[in-house]
């Protein structure tokens, strides 16, 4: 299997190439050259088998012959035994013909653990085929940070650090970081805000010397692998409602656009879905290119469901590409317009085609709020976290509206547990919600982070002591 750029520049690359580069030299999306085919016949083969088998299946035409079998398989199952239910992603039915689909399970309980428990080991994989170490340098608002942390942890060949803005993140997400007690681990603590946290990691990358000195790479969720890992759910939930005799409807809480664009390659692949329904909370760059074909940036609100308060969504850009016949030119050209003025518009006849598989809706923060509250009422004191509110208030619109039919199945995604945004589940359902009891002692582990001025030569010069040398 090879990989092109969405910007049609770089060099094409196999498996390997795109896991360990992350992002296209030419400053574009790496996707593969031909989508893997499954015949409705391959897809029925899969039924009845444990999440582990399903994603060897479905990963194994993307690595290409890169990784051994046996190893694949040894990686799949570690990642995944790493989960706290046995089905890995188990769907919950919430209607008549209503599902949620709960990739909450991990060690860090979001939906990232699924894809970041694979590439952690993916990444190790490689680093020690070519005798190399890489030095993993993020900074996060909450959520990526700690699923990058557990998917790092006791690696032989990585070192990871993990920049947080001191202060703000909550109690949950910083100890989830602080309390991994892997000497290859590192938190820390940065004084300033996100974005200084994030112009850091930009100028450690921008820093030639020091990147090439200590391996410096990535998981951020551009990373091909990533989303990879992100289909097999898709199949997974499909296959256990009748599919591929069944084409059921996903409604997908979308902040970068990695998660639903995962649902669009299990399309690609050929698993039947009905529709792909993008949910945004009131940062809704993507609901407002649905609804028009303009596709403008404004400013980030902030919200109750914080990972998806975004801009702009990377992954987007994969999709520009196949809706523009997969032309990099094209793409260089909207890019550049997005930059320069903000924004673009696709043609209508690109975006009629796009809406035949997508669908969008956004969530404001008092409907947000609501759902939180109806789904305690109406499920008994079932909590959910306000990222899977936002899905919830999209897939009731949807309903509501006839826009998709009483007989298709419709599956929300559950991205995060309540238990990870405890202060905005508690505010509008008067309940706390516990963590799971593997967690539960997670306010008495022992914390280990550095707080670090806002300083390039301070947090260059700790990576550079902290980390192993090769
Ligand atoms: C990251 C995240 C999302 C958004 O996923 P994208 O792949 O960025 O669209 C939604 N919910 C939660 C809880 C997340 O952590």
């Amino acid at each position: 299997m090879r990989y092109v750029s969405t910007r049609g520049q770089a060099p094409a690359l196999d498996f390997e190439g795109v896991l360990l580069a992350g992002l296209a030299t030419d400053g574009g999306l790496y996707v593969p050259e031909s989508w893997p085919q499954f015949s409705a016949a391959d897809w029925r083969a899969m039924r009845g088998l444990s999440y582990a088998e399903i994603a060897f299946r479905v990963i194994k035409p993307f690595i290409g012959g890169s990784i051994p079998d046996a190893d694949l398989k040894q990686m799949i199952a570690e990642a995944y035994g790493t989960f706290g239910h046995r089905a890995v992603v188990p769907l919950r039915q919430s209607g008549d013909n209503d599902w949620v689909l709960e990739l909450f399970h991990g060690p860090t309980l979001a939906f990232k653990d699924v894809a970041l428990q694979l590439l952690g080991r993916l990444f190790d994989w490689a680093l020690t085929r070519s005798g190399k170490r890489a030095t993993i340098v993020g900074a996060t608002s909450g959520d990526t940070g700690s699923a990058a942390i557990e998917g790092c942890r006791g690696r032989a060949n990585l070192d990871i650090f993990i920049m947080f803005p001191d202060g703000r993140v909550s109690d949950v997400q910083r100890r989830q970081m602080t309390t991994v007690a892997d000497s290859n681990v590192h938190a820390i603590a940065l004084e300033g805000t996100f974005d200084d946290a994030q112009s850091m990691v930009k100028a450690l990358f921008n820093d030639a010397a020091f990147r090439d000195s200590v391996g410096l790479t990535a998981v951020n969720s551009i990373n091909w692998a990533r989303v990879m890992a992100q289909i097999v759910y898709y199949v997974t939930a499909s296959l256990s409602l009748g599919g591929p005799d069944r084409a059921p409807a996903f409604c997908v809480p979308s902040g970068n656009f990695g998660d639903i664009f995962a649902g669009y390659c299990a399309a690609k692949m050929g698993l039947p879905i009905s529709k792909l329904i993008v949910a945004t909370n009131r940062n809704d760059i993507l609901a407002r290119f649905f609804a028009s074909g303009d596709y403008r940036k404004s400013g980030v609100e902030p919200t109750i469901s914080p990972s998806m308060d975004i801009q702009v969504a990377s992954n987007f850009e994969r999709l520009l590409f196949d809706m523009h016949g997969r032309d990099g030119a094209q793409i260089r050209k909207l890019m550049g317009e997005l930059d320069q003025s903000g924004g673009f518009t696709v043609s209508p006849n690109a975006l009629a085609e796009t809406k035949q598989l997508f669908a969008a809706g956004k969530a404001d923060e008092a409907a947000t709020k609501a759902m939180l509250k109806t789904a305690f009422e109406a499920g008994n004191g079932l909590l959910v976290d306000p990222h899977t509110a936002v899905g919830l208030v999209v897939s009731a619109e949807q309903r509501k509206s006839g826009a998709l039919p009483v007989e298709t199945p419709l599956i929300t995604l559950a991205t995060a547990d309540a238990a990870k945004f405890p202060d905005a589940v508690k505010a509008a359902t008067g309940r706390h919600p516990p963590l799971p009891p593997r967690m539960a002692d997670l306010f008495e582990r022992p914390e280990r982070q550095t707080l670090l001025k806002n300083d390039y030569a301070t947090v260059r010069n700790f990576i550079e002591t902290r980390r192993v040398k090769a």
